[in-house]
């Protein structure tokens, strides 16, 4: 819990909120993606739950446990789908908007609700309407933490009705510090941190833009290929349309790059986010960024780049 790498005072205000006797209900984290605001709101969330009312939390108390194996009926996650929506659903949608505010109105087990809805700006307006009852009124013991990572898509009445915290930009050393200390993501803003080479703007895009989940596509279209041969993969013919501004080649590579550190450090048990692109081969993950770093070069004489990776990607599929 004490990984999260700057956001000192964001992070004194949580704990001093925490303890307090009037806690707010309904708070909002914004800032840039990737920066660590779903660390901080898990933070948060289990300064909240230990019953000793550890700082850091016990880890120990049954509360803490139920937290940290996932067991808790009471701490829930809305989280963005793979187009990277939260949808408005309906009551029984698990993971769904309505789903939530449907939820909400049940009794709790333990008398406390904890919610982190991880991204906010990814609702639509309909969405977040919806979503404004319960924020006005969140009902006892409910707590709700927002995270966005664009205070524009929000709606201002959601704002206005809460304890908005700000996070800022990290440093290009605390970036570092997180490459090195954290290879393993926790979210889509982790990895777009992470694939962008640290870099904060190609990281907005990535995750604002939403342009990771059809460039994870791609890369698990990469994979397909090398690995089964899948020469005539669906979503590679996606690649001249992302082949733009984005620096795709150097997103795909430092992917790759990243898949090797894995490897290396035989770090990924199961990782939703990694699962896609993950491949468990050093000598062809080498093999692979060495042949996208080619054809990266290769780009200004490449007209159709689509079918020279796909020749290039038969070629590496024929040696393995
Ligand atoms: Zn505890």
């Amino acid at each position: 819990m004490n990984d999260i790498v700057g956001h000192f005072n964001q992070l004194q205000h949580l704990r001093s909120l925490a303890f307090s006797q009037r806690l707010p209900q309904t708070f909002l984290f914004c800032g840039p993606a990737g920066i660590g605001k779903r660390k901080a709101a898990d933070f948060f969330a289990a300064l909240l739950v230990c019953q000793r009312k550890d700082e850091p939390p016990c880890g120990i108390c049954s509360s803490c446990k139920s937290l940290q194996n996932g067991s808790s009926q009471d701490y829930i996650v809305l989280e963005p789908d793979e187009k990277g929506r939260i949808a408005v659903g309906s009551d029984n949608e698990n993971g769904t908007v309505r789903w939530l505010t449907h939820r909400l109105t049940e009794k709790s087990s333990s008398g406390r609700y904890i919610v982190i809805i991880d991204g906010l700006d990814r609702i639509s307006e309909a969405g977040q309407n919806i979503l404004l009852k319960t924020v006005e009124e969140p009902g006892k013991g409910v707590v709700i933490i927002q995270i966005s990572s664009s205070k524009s898509r929000v709606l201002p009445t959601i704002i206005s009705r809460s304890m908005v915290i700000n996070f800022h930009s990290l440093t290009a050393e605390q970036i570092s510090k997180i490459l090195k200390t954290d290879p393993e993501p926790h979210s889509y803003e982790d990895l777009a941190l992470i694939v962008s080479g640290g870099s904060v703007s190609v990281t907005k895009d990535l995750v604002e833009k939403q342009i990771l989940p059809p460039i994870l596509d791609i890369a698990g279209a990469i994979r397909e290929t090398v690995i089964n041969k899948a020469v005539f993969n669906e979503n590679l013919s996606d690649f001249d349309a992302y082949n733009g501004d984005f620096g795709l080649y150097d997103i795909l590579i430092n992917m790759f790059h990243y898949n090797i550190k894995l490897v290396i450090h035989k770090k990924l048990q199961y990782n939703r986010y990694v699962e896609n692109f993950y491949i468990d081969d050093y000598v062809l993950l080498q093999r692979l960024i060495k042949k996208l770093l080619q054809l990266k070069n290769d780009l200004k004489f490449n007209v159709n780049s689509k079918y020279a990776l796909k020749a290039a990607l038969y070629e590496l599929s024929e040696n393995i």
